[in-house]
C-alpha cells in the first residue's frame, strides 16, 4: 500500500543545502574525509560567555516552557539591538523569538499567504524561500539578476514583476548565495517602487547583517525608507553572527497583526523556542560583540584567497563578494567544454564523489551553471579544496 500525503506538499523538496550536508556526513561515516564547503555555518566555536549563560540556565533550572513568543529579557535585548544597530524602534508586541530565523521566515509566510498569492524572490536566492512559499500555498515568482548586474535586481525589474497577486517581496542582503550587499541608494530605488504598491509586505532577511568584512555599511529597507517600516517584517537571528547554528534561535520584528499570527502558529506547533538557548541568545545579543570582528577578519582572508584561486581556473568566472561567507563561481565556460558532466548539479555530485569536496549546485539557488561555495571552513581546508579543484578542472 502506498500512503498518500497532502497535495500541498507535492512540490516541496528537501533543502538542498541540508541534503548535501547529510550526503557528506554519510560519506564521512564510511571513513571518507570530505572537505566541506557546502553548508553555511561558521566553523568557529560559540563564544565561551554564551555557553556559560546556557550552563547557568540549566544549573538554575531554567528548563521549562517559556512564553510562546520568547522570554521578556531576550525580547528587550532584541529591542535594544534594533535601536543600537538599525536605529529602529519597536515595542515588545512587535517582536517574536523563534526556533531559528528559518522558523520565523516560514511562519511569517504562513501568516501572510492565501492560496495563489505571489511571493517575489530576487534570484539568486536562498534555497528555502520558494519551498516556504509553497508550504504556505503561495506561488514563488523569481526576478533574475545575473553576474553582469552583480546579482542585484533593479527597481525597473521589481516594478515589472509586480502583479495584482503579489503579496510578499523578499530581500536578503548580505545575500546567500551571492555575498552581495544592496547599498542604501539601491534600496531607496526599490523603496520608491514598493511605495506605489501599498499591499505588498516586505520580508527583509537580515541574518548576515554583521558578517560584512568589506567595510560597506549595512542597510535594510525600513532604515533607508522609514515609511516602509509599517509593512516590513525583519528576520534575524544568532546562528551566523555568534556561531550558534545548532542553538536554533532567530527572531522577527514587524506589524503586530503579523507577529500575533506567528505567535499563534508557534504556540500551536512548537510551544516556544528552547528555554536554555534563549538565555544563551540573550548573552550573545547583549554581551560583548568582539567575536564578530575576529570572524570577519578571517572571512575576508578566506574570501580573498578563494576569489583569486577560482578566477585563475579555466572556464570559471568568479566576481568578488562583499559579505556573508559564500561565493558563487560560474562554471558555464567549463561545462560547455565538458559535456560529459552536463550541468551544475552533476558537477556538484562529481566533486563530492571524485575529489571529496562538498559544495552545493547553483540551480536550487536560481543560479544554473554555478556552484555555491561556503568559506565557513578553515583556510587549510580551502587551500586543499582549491588544489583538488584545480587538478579536477584542468584534467
Ligand atoms: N536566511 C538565510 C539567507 C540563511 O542563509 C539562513 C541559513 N540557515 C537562514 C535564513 C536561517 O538561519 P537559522 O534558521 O539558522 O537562524
Ligand atoms: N543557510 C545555510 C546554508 O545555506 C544553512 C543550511 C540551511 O538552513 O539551508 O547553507
Amino acid at each position: 500500500m502506498t500512503i498518500a500525503t497532502a497535495n500541498r506538499l507535492k512540490k516541496l523538496q528537501p533543502s538542498p543545502t541540508m541534503a548535501m550536508n547529510a550526503k557528506a556526513r554519510a560519506l564521512e561515516a564510511k571513513g571518507i574525509k570530505i572537505l566541506s564547503l557546502s553548508v553555511g555555518e561558521p566553523d568557529f566555536d560559540t563564544p565561551a560567555h554564551i555557553c556559560k549563560a546556557a550552563i547557568k540556565a540549566i544549573n538554575e533550572g531554567f528548563t521549562r516552557y517559556t512564553a510562546a513568543e520568547g522570554i521578556a529579557p531576550l525580547k528587550a535585548a532584541i529591542l535594544d539591538k534594533f535601536k543600537r544597530d538599525n536605529q529602529l524602534s519597536y515595542t515588545s508586541a512587535e517582536i517574536i523569538v523563534s526556533s531559528g530565523a528559518k522558523q520565523a521566515l516560514a511562519n511569517a509566510l504562513c501568516a501572510l499567504l492565501n492560496p495563489g498569492d505571489e511571493v517575489l524572490i530576487p534570484a539568486p536566492y536562498w534555497v528555502s524561500y520558494p519551498d516556504m512559499a509553497i508550504l504556505g500555498e503561495g506561488t514563488p515568482q523569481f526576478i533574475y539578476a545575473d553576474r553582469a548586474q552583480n546579482f542585484k535586481i533593479t527597481a525597473e525589474q521589481l516594478e515589472a514583476a509586480i502583479t495584482p497577486r503579489t503579496r510578499v517581496f523578499t530581500i536578503n542582503s548580505p545575500n546567500n548565495p551571492t555575498g552581495m550587499i544592496y547599498s542604501a541608494e539601491e534600496l531607496k530605488a526599490l523603496a520608491v517602487v514598493l511605495l506605489r504598491h501599498p499591499n505588498i509586505i516586505i520580508l527583509s532577511d537580515d541574518i548576515y547583517e554583521h558578517l560584512i568584512w568589506s567595510g560597506l555599511p549595512f542597510a535594510n529597507l525600513p532604515m533607508v525608507f522609514p515609511e516602509l517600516k509599517d509593512r516590513t517584517v525583519i528576520i534575524n537571528g544568532v546562528s551566523k553572527s555568534y556561531a550558534m547554528t545548532g542553538w536554533r534561535i532567530g527572531y522577527a520584528a514587524g506589524p503586530v497583526e503579523i507577529i500575533n499570527q506567528m505567535k499563534n502558529i508557534q504556540s500551536q506547533t512548537t510551544s516556544c523556542p528552547n528555554s536554555i538557548a534563549q538565555m544563551a541568545a540573550l548573552a550573545a545579543i547583549s554581551g560583548p560583540q568582539d567575536n564578530i570582528a575576529l570572524m570577519n577578519k578571517e572571512f575576508k582572508a578566506r574570501h580573498d584567497f578563494l576569489v583569486k584561486a577560482l578566477s585563475a581556473l579555466p572556464g570559471v568566472e568568479c566576481i568578488p563578494a562583499q559579505g556573508a561567507f559564500y561565493l558563487l563561481p560560474d562554471f558555464s565556460g567549463w561545462l560547455k567544454q565538458h559535456p560529459e558532466i552536463g550541468n551544475d548539479e552533476a558537477l556538484a555530485e562529481t566533486l563530492l564523489t571524485e575529489i571529496h569536496i562538498a559544495t552545493v549546485a547553483g540551480t536550487p539557488f536560481g543560479a544554473p551553471n554555478c556552484i555555491r561555495l561556503s568559506f565557513a571552513s578553515s583556510m587549510a581546508t580551502l587551500e586543499e579544496a582549491m588544489r583538488r579543484l584545480e587538478g579536477f578542472v584542468k584534467k
